[in-house]
């Protein structure tokens, strides 16, 4: 009886496996076509707000599968797809030359553009960030890369070299979700790092964790004392609000103040507007 209850969940396991893999492999065609025809994937745009919240500093990337079938599946797994298939540099450079496309005709200040570690891992990186930017015509000043604290974990030369010829060209770096890594702090040091951006598990117990506020108040005095700007993910409430302001923090990001949006919807907010009618604009 137990036996037969073994396997018959071993069964279930196994078809599950079969309809991840066959999933797996459908993503990876879409992908792929997505890729070549420039359609099937956009980028959404999250505001990044000063601590007041009154004023738009930048704006962050999000990729989203745009096709209907696949609308449900969530940037994280599609792009965890991408780096398993080998498809994260095209797909990188894509996002990467579409955000500085859609950035450099509006009055953002800065476009941010999130970065997988593998990305990073390429020598060759740092020069086709420079052609990307030299292609679209946006100023290295304004483009900034968030990448997360396991690329810094790696006493890698090539990622140190990458991340020093990218600073070097004006772009700064942004080590996104930090905390939830393993933070051996060291790398801090050894990095020059022009942002942190805390984590959202930390903020969304902000107003009920002691700990999660302990810790966020302690990131926040981390970035403060090494003169990086910082800023709070998945801002949602007031309280929230309230409390990172009594914290210092520089900037918010989250639902309280905007989701991410179409770049239209972007541009129509107050403050910000498009002197040139760009494609990715145009198309919202
Ligand atoms: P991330 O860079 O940490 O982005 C923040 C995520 O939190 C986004 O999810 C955003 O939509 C969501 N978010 C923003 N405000 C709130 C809030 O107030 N509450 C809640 N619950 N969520 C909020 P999204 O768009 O699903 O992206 C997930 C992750 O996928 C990103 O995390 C990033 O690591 C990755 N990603 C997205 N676009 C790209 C890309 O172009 N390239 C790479 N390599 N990764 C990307
Ligand atoms: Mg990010
Ligand atoms: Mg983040
Ligand atoms: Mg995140």
């Amino acid at each position: 009886e137990a036996k037969k209850n073994g396997r018959g969940r071993y069964q279930v396991f196994a078809g599950d496996m079969d309809d991840l893999l066959l999933r797996k492999r459908k993503v990876e065609a879409e992908l792929r076509k997505a890729l070549t025809g420039g359609d099937g994937i956009k980028l959404a745009y999250q505001p990044v707000f000063s601590i007041d919240g009154r004023r738009i500093l930048g704006a962050e990337a999000l990729i989203r599968w745009g096709h209907e079938v696949h609308s449900a599946l969530p940037a994280a797994q599609f792009i965890a797809i991408a780096e398993e298939r080998g498809l994260i540099g095209d797909l990188g450079k894509w996002a990467l030359t579409e955000a500085c496309r859609f950035a450099v005709g509006t009055e953002l200040p800065w476009i941010a553009v999130n970065i997988s570690p593998l990305q990073l891992r390429d020598a060759g990186f740092a020069g086709q960030v420079a052609a990307i930017l030299s292609e679209t015509g946006l100023d290295p000043a304004r483009l900034q890369l968030e990448t997360t604290e396991s690329v810094l974990l790696e006493h890698n030369d090539t990622i140190n070299s990458v991340i020093a010829a990218l600073r070097k060209s004006g772009i700064r770096i942004v080590l996104d979700d930090f905390g939830t890594g393993y933070s051996s702090l060291s790398y801090l040091r050894r990095h020059a790092i022009d942002k942190l951006k805390i984590d959202r598990s930390f903020i969304r117990l902000l107003d009920e964790d002691k700990s999660a506020a302990a810790i966020a108040k302690a990131l926040i005095e981390l970035a403060l004392a090494l003169k990086v700007e910082v800023t709070a993910e998945g801002v949602e409430t007031d309280e929230q609000k309230a409390l990172l302001v009594s914290m210092g923090c520089h900037q918010l990001q989250g639902y309280l103040l905007s989701p991410p949006l179409e770049p239209g919807q972007l541009l129509a907010l107050p403050g910000l507007s498009s002197s040139v009618p760009e494609r990715s604009a145009a198309r919202a």
